[in-house]
């Protein structure tokens, strides 16, 4: 690795912040201005060209997903190994901290890790066991409350409600509650692993100093997003010394209505001594026009600490907004473009849908189906949270511990094992009254209660876990999980189930061995990986696991998720009032300003070609909504506030015209791109909505939605 490859293309402001002496730095810079760029050339350069050990980097980001692209750029520019180095979220190197130091951090060595779900499960129960009704206490109130006290540092104990503030008291009982549940279940929520990893450094002196000797270079990238105990965090490891690269912009802060702290970026320049500020002022990502409708936007804006952005670009001509008749129609015209960009470019991945609430993939899914063209929806139903990965881990689960119920009772019910919900009542009565768990209630029921059949068919379900249980001592962890799954014959249920979903199903127990094999490649350096830490680990990494089988597919997802990625041809839809911004946000603001901070962040993922869509009506939840009205940011984008020149280059899309349905009749022969020629069997539907039956030589007969199919005809 030569310094030519680190610091060749790189401008003059980014240079300065990549070789800048040790000391603090804030990089402030807008969108596409090479700001994580800058933070993994900075890495390359102290590894490289200061003699800096890999082991003594951290470098911290907001989603899963960055963190995972921070690892991959990373590697690209070493030559060798960055395992030893920390890169990951907050959460991810708070688990990892806490996985090390279960003993200074007075948790049992196999904790759990609750997901927002199982935090919100349990605080339900914690309620019912107040006798707190959930109409007059929603569960999911609560656990914001809990989540933001806990993000501010804030334990139950040290707080106490206003006098007479009957729901504040209330408040507190059910976190004090609900926090013992946990501390008695070894249970982490997500919010508690920040806020358990700070006290643990902050309360043991001698590992703190351990952590503060070894980690001399803290980076830290999305800092506009970091709240108040993360922020304590990195100040608490830094320990005074000028040793942290953060690099953020204000503009794209868009976690507030999670406690993120804006603020920070102020507060980072006034707590640290000698903080050099250094500004990017240019734009590489995009066009002029997508970056003149983004700056524009957000002019709007007040609460802004203000900066510059130019690109060298000068293609004028490329934001382009459609109004749809209906949503059925924003879909359409989606899908049309797409076709039409992937015929030029065939790579699909660099094609982004975004939405303000992710309820709005569905539609598009189902269009994109349609014209069978393949796409990955990101934080739509989690990699974890599918029904047959949530099967596979109830099993990985039990072999792991016998006695978890939960998991029993689910394992016990699929595949059919002729273990019934009857069979599984009785076996619960029967574990209740001895005190036992559902296992140990399998040896002891006597047969007059479950007769025998049932019983055989229980002690046949636990003495399969129990030799897999041998059978995988000594085993890795993949191997673990790969012989697991295929004892547990769920692929075998689930490819018999022919419903359509078999082989994604399929591919996705296939995925979780792959899933298992990385997590022990990352996390190598930590003593031993076993199916219980990777088991913990499952519920942090949710978010975001990739099923390897659809790299080349249209990306569709929230606007949130969407941050710091980039995407040559981006869709933002529903760019409506009340969806978009969002009308929860309509009484505030701060509310109002952070929608607009999100549409900026959806505008700068644009490098080539922008679409913003919104429809006249739309169905929500079975309702239809008609008169719908186009987001404000619409007009917003168009001219900068206080100035009366338009931007010319904006234009709108006359109506996409549905393709001529009258020249294909049955019996006419038709081109299709893909399958070649074939015959017309039946024509059906009207519209946009019609389709051809179509016999192709090679492919068979197939019904294509006309619309996208581009049918050229032969005869
Ligand atoms: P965001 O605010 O969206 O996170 P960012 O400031 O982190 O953006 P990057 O993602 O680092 O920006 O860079 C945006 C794009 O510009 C990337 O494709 C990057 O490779 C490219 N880029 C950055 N700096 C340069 C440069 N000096 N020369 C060429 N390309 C560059
Ligand atoms: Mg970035």
């Amino acid at each position: 690795m030569n310094i030519d490859q680190i610091l060749g293309k790189l401008n003059k402001a980014q240079n300065q912040a990549v070789t800048a002496p040790l000391g603090n730095l804030l990089i402030l810079a807008g969108a596409g201005s090479g700001k994580t760029r800058v933070l993994v050339h900075r890495i390359a350069w102290l590894v490289t060209q200061q003699q800096v050990q890999p082991h003594s980097i951290m470098a911290v980001t907001f989603t899963n997903k960055a963190a995972r692209e921070l690892r991959e750029r990373l590697s690209a520019l070493l030559d060798y190994s960055i395992s030893d180095m920390w890169v990951g979220t907050f959460h991810g190197l708070a688990h990892k901290l806490l996985r090390i130091h279960w003993e200074q951090a007075k948790i049992p060595r196999d904790f759990q890790i609750l997901d927002a779900d199982d935090q919100l499960r349990l605080i339900k129960r914690v309620q019912l066991s107040l006798n707190l009704d959930p109409k007059a206490w929603p569960p999911r109130k609560t656990q914001w409350f809990i989540n933001h006290k806990k993000d501010e540092g804030q334990r139950p104990q040290y707080l106490s409600a206003p006098e007479g503030d009957r729901y504040h008291a209330t408040m507190l009982n059910i976190y004090q509650a609900y926090h013992d549940l946990c501390v008695s279940n070894g249970q982490l929520d997500f919010a508690e692993l920040l806020l358990l990893a700070h006290e643990t450094l902050r309360d043991n002196p001698p590992l703190l100093q351990h952590y503060q000797m070894r980690f001399k270079h803290l980076l830290v990238d999305e800092f506009q997003d970091t709240n108040t105990i993360q922020y304590a965090w990195l100040r608490l490891l830094a320990g005074g010394r000028e040793c942290i690269f953060a690099v953020g912009d204000d503009d794209q802060a868009i976690y507030g209505w999670r406690g993120a702290r804006v603020e920070n970026i102020q507060s980072l320049q006034n707590d640290l001594s000698n903080t050099q500020l250094i500004r990017l002022e240019q734009n590489y990502r995009s066009t002029k026009a997508i970056l003149e409708a983004a700056n524009s936007l957000i002019s709007y804006n007040n609460a802004r600490l203000g900066k510059t952005l130019w690109t060298a670009s000068t293609n004028e001509d490329s934001v382009e907004i459609y109004n749809a008749y209906n949503e059925l129609n924003e879909a359409e015209f989606v899908v049309k473009n797409i076709l039409d960009f992937s015929s030029k470019n065939p790579n699909l991945a660099n094609i982004a849908i975004l939405y303000r609430t992710s309820s709005q993939s569905q539609l598009f899914e189902e269009a994109l189906l349609q014209a069978q063209i393949p796409y990955r929806v990101y934080g739509g139903v989690k990699f974890f949270e599918r029904a047959e990965i949530k099967d596979a881990l109830a099993y990985l689960r039990l072999v792991a511990n016998p006695h978890d119920d939960i998991s029993f009772e689910r394992a016990a019910g699929i595949p059919p094992k002729g273990i019934g919900k009857r069979t599984i009542d009785l076996l619960k009565n029967h574990a209740m009254t001895e005190g036992s768990s559902l296992w140990q209630a399998v040896a002891t029921i006597p047969s007059d209660i479950l007769g025998k059949r049932a019983i055989n068919a229980l002690e046949t379900f636990t003495k399969m876990l129990e030799s897999l249980r041998n059978e995988t001592q000594g085993l890795e962890l993949f191997q673990t999980v790969a012989k697991i799954i295929e004892t547990s014959k769920l692929p075998d249920y689930y490819g018999s189930l022919k419903d359509g979903t078999e082989i994604d199903r399929q591919d996705n127990l296939a995925e979780l061995v792959n899933v298992s094999r990385r997590f022990a490649r990352e996390y190598g350096t930590v003593s031993e990986v076993n199916l219980d830490i990777f088991l913990a680990n499952s519920a942090l990494e949710a978010e975001d696991t990739a099923n390897p089988n659809t790299s080349n597919a249209v990306q569709l997802m929230t606007l949130h998720a969407a941050k710091g990625l980039e995407f040559p041809l981006v869709f933002i839809v529903g760019v409506e009032e009340g969806l978009f911004p969002h009308q929860m946000c309509f009484n505030s603001p701060n509310g109002i300003e952070e929608e607009r901070r999100l549409c900026y962040v959806g505008i700068t993922r644009a490098m080539q070609k922008l679409y913003l869509t919104h429809a006249k009506s739309r169905r929500i939840y079975g309702n239809e909504y008609s008169h719908i009205q186009p987001s404000r940011f619409i007009e917003e984008i168009k001219g900068v506030k206080g100035s009366k020149d338009a931007i010319p280059q904006f234009k709108h899309v006359p109506k996409y015209q549905d393709k001529n349905v009258s020249n294909l009749r049955i019996g006419r022969r038709v081109m299709h791109s893909k399958f070649g020629v074939g015959t017309i069997l039946n024509l059906e539907g009207q519209g946009s909505s019609a389709r051809a039956q179509v016999h192709f030589l090679r492919f068979g007969t197939k019904w294509l939605v006309i619309a996208y199919a581009n049918l050229e005809t032969l005869d």
